[in-house]
């Protein structure tokens, strides 16, 4: 395969209200565009790369260049009024090397893997067209100039599209030619081929393929890759008195008991004890302060779902989960018949699989309230790997 990268680094940046370009503004002292283009130049099949920058630049990044020891030359061209003329001025400085390929990144992801490279290389080999995008994680409400919400909208099935978008060289010159002629507006390159009529292939990314568009991504970016690679660790611990007659959920899972936890939420002190753990690894306070007991929305409230959001919280912070160890005691029931179901449950919770999940249960001998069955208590550890 002949592939070649297009970076896009053209864009002013309006919202960063600096006086570089966006794409320029030095992250770790080195311009943003430089992360994109050295993921590219560790892709075997990339070739060639072009990239598109605004019109006073060039000599800045010639220099620039020059220090970067890529495999390749770049090629420099300089970008257009808006973000379609400046990808059509850079698939056009790609025409006498046509590639068969090209992946279209945008300069302001500087944390794209060359892994999430190859794999819409890849795909578009395949389907001729190809978008990294991530699963929506957030629900989408639809609401009026009042601000009142009108709808709620269903969001399995919906996407976020990030760069590197991926295409058939010439496939995606043929829907730029197209969309300059028949002036279709398009916020990214893939709703032009989409328009021709041609599937797009979605290639799962993650959320540490960020785009920088605000002074507050910037800084965030600036930590995620100062922490980049570290490890923390994080545990939490949980104890719910027990009542008769109410149920007994452990780590989303129902199980038949004669008592039950008493507290605000469902009780589940696994998924309590778990998501403490998890948001002391990230620092980010403790499950009371995100689900106060004291707001009605809890009352009830299903704390394996709870759970989910606090992963989502840690995943958004820029942390991956690599393991949680937990520990239930409990007199009774007998927990081994439902750790199987536990693991899976809460591995579903926080997006990662059973055997990144252990469960030990254990008593107290019959000492003190847990060991007389007056109460219930979880000890959860958990590891979180910073990931950007
Ligand atoms: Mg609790």
């Amino acid at each position: 395969m002949r592939a070649a990268g297009l970076i896009m680094a053209a864009g002013r940046g309006k919202r960063m209200g600096a006086a570089l370009p966006k794409c320029f503004l030095p992250l770790a002292g080195a311009p943003l565009y430089a992360y994109s283009l050295r993921a590219l130049a560790a892709v075997p099949e990339i070739g060639v790369a072009v990239l598109v920058i605004p019109p006073d630049c060039s000599r800045q990044v010639e220099e620039h260049l020059e220090g970067m020891e890529l495999p390749w030359p770049v090629q420099v061209t300089i970008g257009g009024e808006n973000r379609d003329d400046s990808v059509r001025a850079g698939l056009e400085a790609l025409r006498t090397t046509s590639p068969e390929i090209v992946a279209i990144q945008d300069g302001a992801r500087p944390f794209v893997t060359p892994q999430l490279i190859t794999d819409t290389l890849r795909a578009a080999e395949k389907y001729a067209a190809a978008v990294a995008a991530v699963p929506l994680a957030d629900t989408l409400k639809r609401a009026g100039e009042d601000l009142m919400i009108s709808e709620t909208v269903d969001r399995t099935s919906l996407w976020r599209a990030q760069t590197p978008q991926t295409f058939r060289y010439e496939l995606i010159v043929q829907a730029h030619q197209r969309a300059e002629k028949e002036n279709w507006p398009a916020t990214d390159d893939a709703m032009l081929v989409e328009r021709l009529g041609h599937k797009v292939q979605l290639v799962p990314a993650g959320e540490g393929n960020m785009k920088v568009t605000t002074p507050e991504d910037l800084e965030r970016a600036e930590r995620l890759l100062a922490s980049r690679g570290t490890m923390r660790i994080g545990q939490g611990y949980d104890l719910h008195r027990l009542e008769r007659g109410r149920p007994l959920i452990l780590g989303g899972v129902k199980i038949l008991h004669d008592r039950g936890p008493v507290g605000h939420s469902d009780g589940d002190l696994v998924c309590h004890a778990l998501g403490d753990a998890l948001l002391g690894a990230a620092a980010l306070g403790d499950v009371g302060v995100h689900f106060p007991d004291t707001d009605p929305a809890y009352a009830g409230a299903d704390s394996a779902v709870l759970l989910s959001q606090v992963a989502e919280k840690v995943r958004t912070a820029g942390y991956r989960i690599v393991n949680c160890d937990l520990t239930v005691i409990t007199e009774a029931p007998k927990l081994q018949p439902h750790v199987a179901a536990m693991r899976a449950r809460l591995a579903e919770a926080l997006g990662i699989t059973p055997e990144q999940v252990s469960i030990k249960a254990k008593t107290d001998e019959g000492v003190g309230a847990i060991g007389q069955g007056q109460a219930l208590a979880c000890h959860a550890a958990t590891l979180l790997e910073a990931c950007a």
